[in-house]
């Protein structure tokens, strides 16, 4: 496979074209950004953390029936992925409230949510990634049809009926995390872009102590440190 030129470069990865033109390189970049990019960072090894964080969970998803655009790792830091055009939606899906939820609506840091929350966010940095609702998505032509919308509502849903326990074992509690799908050339819905403690949050299930980018966001350091400590988990039997 021939890494050719680069594609787009965006605040967590590169995309590179590949000499088959169904087929991407994704490269998971060590940068860090927070606040709509307004906060920026960079943590050495971060970027193979990732890799090897999303291959994991895509690899257990796609066990369990996810379809996703992951083809293969390739090295440390990137993956032979499928060209898929991106649904301009982030699925947010939140077991626990923090973050945005608890700012929005008063809902009290940390309490446990009555059931599985989805929500959208219209993916528009110049608009800071606005919540929007099914109405929304369809008005902005986020997605062709309100079927579409609830496949991926069902999926991020689903993806969290199984990551959720996976975690569990492992003493993490997965709070909350951010999923994006995209479109391959017949229309099919594929899991796309990463799961990895930059777009989730992760809590130790015995000190609530935080394992994800809020390391970052919050300022309280050792970043990588945790990172690794979620992968280790991961890789645990
Ligand atoms: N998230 C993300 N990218 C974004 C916004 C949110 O990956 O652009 C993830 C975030 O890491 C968390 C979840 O989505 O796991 C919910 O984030 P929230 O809405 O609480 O936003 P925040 O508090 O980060 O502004």
């Amino acid at each position: 496979m021939q890494k050719k030129e680069l594609l787009y470069e965006g605040k967590g990865k590169k995309l590179y074209a590949t000499d088959d033109k169904e087929l991407l390189i994704s490269e998971f970049k060590d940068d860090l950004t927070a606040f709509n990019a307004q906060k920026k960072g960079n943590e050495k090894g971060k970027g193979e953390l990732n890799c090897k964080i999303s291959t994991q969970l895509f690899e257990i998803l796609t066990k369990e029936g996810i379809k996703t655009h992951l083809i293969k790792t390739l090295d440390e830091n990137s993956q032979l992925i499928k060209k898929v055009s991106i649904i301009p939606i982030e699925v947010v899906v939140r077991n626990i409230a923090t973050g945005s939820l608890t700012k929005r609506l008063g809902i009290k840091e940390g309490t446990v949510l009555p059931f599985t929350l989805a929500e959208f966010y219209y993916k528009d940095d110049a608009l800071g990634d606005p919540l929007i609702n099914d109405e929304h998505c369809l008005i902005l032509n986020a997605v062709k049809n309100r079927a579409d919308l609830q496949k991926i509502r069902e999926l991020g849903v689903k993806i969290n009926d199984i990551l959720k326990p996976f975690f569990a074992k492992r003493d993490l509690k997965l709070v909350d995390f951010k999923v994006e799908f995209g479109l391959d050339k017949d229309g099919n819905i594929l899991l796309a872009d990463e799961i990895s403690p930059d777009s989730c949050r992760f809590w130790d299930a015995k000190t609530n102590e935080k394992l994800d980018k809020d390391r970052f966001r919050q300022g309280i350091g050792e970043v990588k440190v945790a990172y690794e400590e979620v992968l280790k988990r991961i890789l645990k039997a």
